[in-house]
């Protein structure tokens, strides 16, 4: 933590001596303004704990100067503002609680009160400090969770759910453009029979690496590519056509491809990918749900003719 910092704003010579002794004594040496602009330009370049300011300036009355302060502050900082007054009626002390203040202090200023109060002081600002400690950390933590909710564990591509969430949400905005979304569905050849002979964690590392390809097929800040479950992704393109995606999932067939992860029993003896797209301009007739069977038609068709293959659909043709 950083050290405390006190900033003392009198015009009075007197004061101001007094208030640096009963402070020194305290084992504090503070900053020292004459003027409300002079304040003004200290607490923009130190961002003092507690302010001491005297209420009556001969240039911007204190109360202004703490007004100005406030609207200075933000919002993780808090500077305590204590007023230095002789002005002992009601309606003073209300106007400096108004503009921001946090406490007073009636001159002539007592040695014990202002220990007293300044102490006080530094509690709170400790206090408020950690707080903003915690906040920030309880903020971390809390994207950290929305990440971790939202990406799958293996391969780190977006999980089912953010597929859930964002593929409904990329639909309605192309509703709403009145432009094509198109999914491709994709999924590894042979896998099990990859597992079966080179064991789970071998299998997993394949994962990750096509998980990673799919991850770079999909570029557009709306793209979304997704671990649908086991050895299945897929692709949301919103503003593609049937052409469009059959193109990317074709360029992506060839990057699996050139992984040259070897695998015995597909025709070209490395890992495959088989794919199925199928596009639609959502309206109020259509779905998304029977889009993804249409795009999972597709694929199923794309294994029937062999693997390795990218199998074209069309919207309601499902199984
Ligand atoms: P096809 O070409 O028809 O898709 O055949 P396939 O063997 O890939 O299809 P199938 O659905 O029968 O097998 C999928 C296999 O994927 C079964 C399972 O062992 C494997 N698999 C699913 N999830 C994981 C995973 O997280 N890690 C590993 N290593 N294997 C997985
Ligand atoms: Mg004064
Ligand atoms: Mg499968
Ligand atoms: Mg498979």
């Amino acid at each position: 933590m950083d050290a405390l910092k006190i900033l003392v704003v009198e015009d009075s010579k007197v004061t101001m001596r007094v208030l640096c002794n009963y402070l020194g004594k305290m084992g504090i040496t503070p900053l020292m303004a004459d003027s409300g602009a002079q304040a003004i330009d200290i607490y923009h370049r130190e961002q003092p704990d507690i302010i001491l300011l005297d209420a009556q300036l001969p240039d911007i009355d204190g109360f202004d100067v703490a007004l100005k302060i406030r609207a200075l502050e933000k919002a993780k900082d808090w500077t305590a503002i204590i007023f230095l007054t002789s002005m002992t009626k009601d309606e003073d002390l209300e106007r400096g609680i108004e503009v921001g203040g946090d406490d007073y202090l009636l001159k002539p200023i007592s040695e014990v009160v202002l220990k007293a109060k300044v102490k006080a002081m530094l509690r709170l600002v400790e206090m408020q400090r950690s707080l903003v400690n915690v906040t920030e950390q309880l903020n971390a933590a809390n994207i950290m969770l929305q990440k971790l909710s939202a990406t799958d564990g293996l391969t780190g591509i977006a999980n089912r759910r953010m597929y859930d969430e964002l593929a409904i949400r990329e639909w309605r905005r192309c509703e709403r453009m009145n432009k094509p979304l198109a999914l491709v569905m994709i999924d590894v050849d042979h896998f099990k029979l990859f597992n079966d002979k080179y064991g789970h964690q071998v299998g997993d590392e394949c994962l990750k690496a096509v998980a990673a390809q799919v991850g770079k097929a999909a570029p557009r800040a709306t793209d979304l590519a997704a671990r649908y479950g086991g050895e299945e992704f897929v692709m949301v393109l919103g503003e593609t056509d049937t052409d469009g995606a059959k193109w990317i999932a074709n360029r992506l067939r060839q990057q699996v491809a050139d992984l040259n992860i070897t695998h015995y029993a597909t025709e070209s003896r490395h890992v495959t990918i088989s794919c199925g797209v199928a596009s639609v301009v959502p309206d109020g007739n259509n779905s998304l749900e029977v889009l993804l069977k249409s795009a999972d038609h597709a694929l199923y068709q794309a294994k029937e003719a062999g693997r390795d293959q990218v199998g074209t659909g069309v919207y309601g043709v499902v199984k």
